[in-house]
């Protein structure tokens, strides 16, 4: 393809797109019923600001021309030049590979909006006419099945899983960004025909399964928003009505639920809690914001309230991400949060964000800003590297030996998400309402906006989020009267999170402070908003302070993955410690209460970061199986959002407060003292003796050896001693994942000694090996003086195995 990356510098400026924000503003129709909220467009809003013009300009040079050359390499791009008869094969990759190019062609329609560059909108230009030439006659559009030829039986047949409604959602949302941006019905029409295809085959006299993957609801709303044809608004509620709907008409007559992995349990408007796949159940939350916000119905809007009552108290990680288990890549139970093994992907965090923003718009509180902002800073940063071309797909918050950040995926829905969300971010920061005007975000900006009858124009200064003050200059074109709602943040009024999930260890006394015209206005907050209502004129200035101590973050008590555990936040930035700052090893490091901590920018690292400092302990475990403070050690924490860049070593979001909330050095038993080696190597080898014993053989939260993808084969471990040691017991602890992996117990084991003479001969056991889940299997053993002793495991046939905990005495 053509490499964007090489001619940066000599991007045009084409005439035609020189004034993009009006276009896109009058393109929006006028609807009869929509949010009571209007956001002002991204296109309005001019970012000038030392944290995200670098990501913005980074999204534009770097990330999207980078994901269009990985579509091409992986065949993305190829499937649809085959279906378009452009070049012979058969389809590359997992079905709903068409979904990735779409959303890139979404965030390139978007930063060509914003920075008009030739290059990009012939790449695009051509990218439509290839997409366009595969669409079958009836409109239907899915290269999966027209390869290697059309498969017209095929088709609409494996709704569950192969997810050619979740591809044509993003198709929609593409071309309507496309529309919006160019003027060019092109990309509209290929997708409207798609929709009205669709249309057809789905309705109450037709098929009435809903689709398997949510997200073709929020682009039908848009669509419905583009073209003011009310049939895609009715067909996104038609969607969501079937699910959790018994007596559906599927592929085959009948169409089964899915279950709680794909919201489809019961009906959308009873559901009260977040289950399943998150980001299938935030994209849904989305989509139903957008079909109640522009149908009216009060049922949808009951639910979504319920059921963000329910995330938000329960079961949003403190980055602000969402997805407690790997297994369904979903939500877990009530306060089911743990850190080593968190998903959080990075794609239910942008979906997070975009609920967040629907529920603002519907309710105009500020506390979903206050969520949304946490997750843009923390949980979507986090997924994608400075430089832009590295990624994340799940967010964990705890890491024994934190793995770097991927250059694609196989499925590589998180960096094409990511594509398109970095050019958006500038639409969440205002928004008018009844004359009123909303300051959300605060980022070096520009913006005009229609309030009041009057063109106002807003123009932002501030060092965000690494100082607190923020400058905004109020420029109406004539003097007029009107409400300015600026967010006081709830991390400045105490309140990190808008539920008890997690508080702030102290108050601080230091409160928000506003002038206007250097005149101190008494801050009276109605839904998280200072609201200024006043006589606007030219020159006039508000100026907002918003102290930035570091806050001690604590969970609510039953997350027990962080009980005796401390977050570090400063402003909305959440803070981790990794190794590189740190020695190597944070994991047992206790931040006591009342340790000093201290602050300083640091322009050269990271990219210019605030870095925490302050001195803390070490944990140790003793023999008798006290966990009591060791070494102190200086220690520097990092936003979480840039860890991951200085290679590997431990990372942690939550280091103890207490001893026993961290993860203490082990004893200086025989075991761990021991040289320990093995046959194979998979996760951690250090994990059989960290004397950490798990809740069950299945709990991965403390780690394991395992010897997987070994299968049926015969494994060793083996420790040594320097010196000669009486010993006569062996306890395992078994590593089985039965249910998410390839781990089972294993065949049979067996214990050998090294002797005098350097070889090794089978223990004299007192009893049987025993084989059991959940709890050590010992086995005694006649006295042996040695300095090794190996265990030797026969993996069961077609079986993988691993070992949880050893205990050598
Ligand atoms: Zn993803």
């Amino acid at each position: 393809m053509t490499h964007f990356r090489t001619i940066v510098c000599l991007t045009v400026l084409l005439g035609i797109c020189t004034a993009p924000g009006l276009f896109a503003a009058e393109r929006q129709r006028k609807l009869q019923r929509d949010y009571n909220v209007t956001p002002v467009p991204f296109s309005r809003v001019h970012v000038d600001d030392g944290f995200w013009t670098p990501r913005l300009e980074t999204s534009r040079r770097v990330t999207i021309p980078y994901a269009f050359e990985k579509c091409e390499e992986t065949g993305r791009i190829g499937n649809f030049e085959k279906a378009a008869g452009l070049k012979e094969g058969k389809h590359e990759g997992a079905s709903f590979n068409d979904s990735d190019v779409y959303k890139i062609m979404e965030g390139a329609a978007y930063s060509l909006q914003v920075h008009p560059d030739r290059q990009m909108r012939d790449y695009l230009d051509r990218l439509i006419r290839v997409v366009g030439a595969g669409q079958w006659e009836d409109g239907y559009l899915f290269t999966f099945y027209s390869l290697p030829e059309r498969q017209p039986e095929k088709r609409w047949t494996n709704i569950p899983w192969v997810h050619e409604q979740y591809c044509a959602g993003h198709m929609y949302e593409a071309a309507a960004a496309h529309y919006e941006v160019t003027g060019e019905r092109t990309f509209l029409e290929i997708a409207r025909k798609n929709a009205d295809l669709v249309c057809r085959v789905f309705n109450p006299e037709g098929r009435t399964d809903p689709p398997g993957h949510q997200e073709i609801e929020i682009g039908l709303c848009k669509l419905y928003r583009t073209t003011g044809d009310e049939k895609y608004l009715k067909q996104a509620k038609f969607f969501l009505d079937q699910r959790g709907r018994k007596g559906r008409r599927g592929p085959d007559g009948n169409g089964g639920l899915y279950g709680t992995y794909g919201q489809d349990h019961i009906p959308v408007v009873e559901q009260t809690e977040a289950v399943g796949h998150s980001v299938r159940a935030a994209y849904q939350y989305t989509g139903m914001a957008d079909v109640a916000a522009l149908t009216g119905n009060m049922d949808y809007v009951r639910a979504i309230d319920t059921i963000w009552n329910d995330v938000v108290t329960k079961k949003l990680y403190v980055p602000g991400g969402i997805g407690a288990a790997g297994g369904h890549e979903g939500f877990g139970g009530p306060y089911e949060l743990p850190n080593m093994t968190a998903y959080c992907e990075t794609c239910a965090s942008i979906a997070n964000v975009l609920w967040n923003h629907r529920m603002f718009l519907m309710h105009a509180d500020a506390k979903y800003i206050d969520v949304l902002e946490r997750t843009m800073h923390n949980a979507v940063l986090s997924g994608i590297s400075l430089e832009g071309d590295r990624f994340f797909y799940p967010n964990v918050l705890e890491a024994v030996a934190q793995h770097g950040r991927s250059p694609w995926f196989g499925c590589a829905c998180c960096p094409s998400n990511v594509a398109r969300f970095i050019p958006s971010v500038p639409g969440f920061a205002y928004a008018v309402k009844d004359g009123e005007v909303y300051v959300n975000l605060f980022l070096g900006s520009d913006v005009t906006m229609d309030a009041a009858g009057n063109k106002v124009r807003l123009v932002q200064e501030t060092r965000y989020p690494w100082e607190g003050r923020v400058k905004i200059a109020v420029e109406p074109e004539h003097p007029g009267e009107f409400a300015v709602n600026v967010r006081i943040p709830g991390w400045a009024r105490n309140r990190p999170v808008p539920s008890d999930l997690y508080s702030f260890l102290k108050e601080e006394p230091g409160k928000a402070s506003l002038t206007v015209n250097g005149k101190p206005v008494p801050l009276q907050i109605e839904k998280g908003y200072a609201r200024l209502e006043r006589t606007w004129k030219q020159g006039d200035t508000i100026e907002l302070d918003l102290p930035m101590p570091v806050r001690r973050v604590i969970s609510h008590d039953k997350v027990t993955s962080n009980r005796g555990k401390v977050a570090l936040q400063r402003g909305p930035v959440v803070y981790c410690l990794e190794g590189p700052d740190n020695g190597g090893t944070v994991l047992d490091l206790v931040i006591p209460d009342e340790a000093e901590l201290s602050t300083r920018f640091e322009p050269d690292l990271l990219g210019g970061v605030v870095t925490i400092r302050g001195e803390a302990e070490t944990a140790k475990r003793t023999l008798d199986g006290r966990i009591v403070p060791d070494t102190k050690r200086r220690f520097t924490a990092i936003p979480y959002y840039a860890r991951a860049h200085r290679g590997g070593g431990q990372m942690t979001v939550w280091p103890g407060r207490v001893p026993e909330g961290a993860r203490p050095k082990p004893a200086d038993t025989l075991t761990y003292l021991s040289n320990t080696t093995a046959s194979f190597v998979h996760v951690s080898l250090d994990a059989i003796k960290d004397q950490n014993v798990p809740a069950t053989s299945a709990d991965s939260s403390s780690l394991q050896l395992d010897f997987w993808p070994h299968k049926g084969t015969t494994e060793w471990v083996q420790f040594e001693w320097d010196k000669p040691h009486k010993l006569s017991s062996v306890k395992v602890y078994w590593f089985d994942d039965t249910g998410r992996g390839e781990c089972r117990l294993p065949g049979s084991w067996r214990v050998l000694y090294r002797d005098a003479d350097g070889q090794f001969q089978p223990i004299k056991n007192r009893g049987p090996y025993p084989v059991e889940k959940d709890t050590f299997n010992q086995v005694e053993f006649a006295p042996a003086t040695t300095t090794a002793i190996k265990l030797e495991i026969e993996l069961q046939e077609k079986w993988s195995a691993g070992i949880q905990e050893v205990v050598i005495e």
